[in-house]
């Protein structure tokens, strides 16, 4: 297998401090140590990726470099016993895509240790459309269901035309919860009410600029994907034992409250890590996507895109451009 070449989306860093995306061949030789070698049929395109793909040395150190936080194959060679030539694996998290070259490459070579077998009702191409996106929503949702049952209000999901976002309203509305989602996009309201939300409110319906400790408590809990004075404005109108979920910083990562949602009304804030989740806990929510959580509605969420398409979709992810989720298809990235 060493000799094979494949096609890669490669980052590099230039002399004067830019980066420069291009598809180039690799062989699987220059791939690191690894137990499994994974040939990839299918990735997705995460909000991470695109900070990987622009450069970004909180995520990626150094360049040249594959992103692709998210993979999905076929095992070609494995030297751990618990994985045998032709299994049908999802790789997603720990190191991959981000010091690892990533699923934008057609071949992986990974620990087995991050490796999750495919669950039976679920194809290679779904896995992806849920992607690591996908699987943090699974997390959010779990914590909203370990707390609150559907009965006792709205869950408010911000971003929610994003990857993460868009699961995690399909998901809410599929366990019966009433769902309010935030979009920035003035025509988002079809494309979120196919999705299942009763209500869809602009971002600047969900800020508050007031800097009141404690708003009307208004949501039972809330699944928030960006950050910043949304997920303020939101805890601070959380109903009393409320759960609010938190994964997410596209709009910023400082959070400016005081203890009293906390202290006076017993609001939980959960933090959401998908990247260093326990392997029992990744595949039990695995499972849960593929069966009783399983969104019926997954091809209406995605878009096909090929190595070749990606680079204009990374620049459209950073900018808070895309709806649903983009789905990479390396079938034909052979060299
Ligand atoms: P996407 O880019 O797909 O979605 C983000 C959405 O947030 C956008 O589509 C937009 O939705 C909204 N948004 C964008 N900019 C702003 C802004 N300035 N203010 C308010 N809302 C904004 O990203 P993902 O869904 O893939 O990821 C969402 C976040 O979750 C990212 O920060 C990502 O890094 C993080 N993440 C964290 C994980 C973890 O393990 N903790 C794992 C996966 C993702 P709309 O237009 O509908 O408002």
């Amino acid at each position: 297998m060493n000799e094979q070449t494949f096609k890669a989306l490669v980052v590099e860093e230039m002399a004067d401090k830019t980066f420069v995306r291009s598809i180039k061949d690799r062989s699987v030789s220059e791939l690191p140590e690894g137990d499994v070698l994974v040939r990839v049929d299918f990735s997705s395109l995460n909000y991470k990726d695109a900070l990987s793909a622009a450069g970004n040395k909180g995520v990626t150190r150094s360049y040249p470099h594959t992103p692709g936080i998210d993979a999905a194959g076929i095992v070609e060679e494995s030297r751990d016993a618990s994985f045998s030539q032709g299994d049908a694996v999802i790789v997603t998290s720990y190191d991959l895509g981000m010091n690892t070259p990533g699923g934008f490459g057609r071949f992986i070579r990974v620990p087995a240790g991050w490796v999750v077998k495919l669950p039976e009702n679920l194809s290679l191409r779904e896995s992806m459309i849920y992607g690591t996106a996908g699987f943090t929503a699974g997390l959010s949702v779990h914590e909203i269901v370990n707390h609150l049952k559907p009965d006792v209000g709205s869950v408010l999901v911000t971003g929610a035309t994003g990857g993460v976002g868009s699961i995690a309203v399909g998901l809410l509305s599929k366990l019966g919860y009433d769902v309010t989602a935030v979009s920035g996009k003035p025509d988002a309201a079809a494309f979120l009410s196919n999705l299942g939300a009763e209500t869809v409110v602009s971002r600047e319906q969900a800020l508050d600029e007031s800097g009141r400790p404690l708003l009307k408590s208004v949501w039972a809990g809330v699944v928030d994907t960006v950050g910043g004075d949304m997920l303020a404005t939101a805890v601070k109108s959380t109903q009393p034992g409320g759960t609010v979920t938190c994964c997410g910083n596209v709009a910023s990562p400082n959070l400016s409250l005081t203890v009293f949602p906390f202290i006076l009304r017993g609001v939980r804030l959960i933090g959401i890590d998908s990247q260093n989740c326990p392997m029992a806990h990744r595949a039990g929510i695995w499972q849960k996507l593929s069966a009783e959580w399983k969104l019926d509605c997954l091809e209406d969420l995605c878009r096909e895109i090929s190595l070749t398409e990606l680079s204009p979709m990374i620049d459209k992810i950073l900018k808070g451009g895309i709806q649903g989720r983009t789905l990479v298809n390396l079938e034909g990235s052979v060299a």
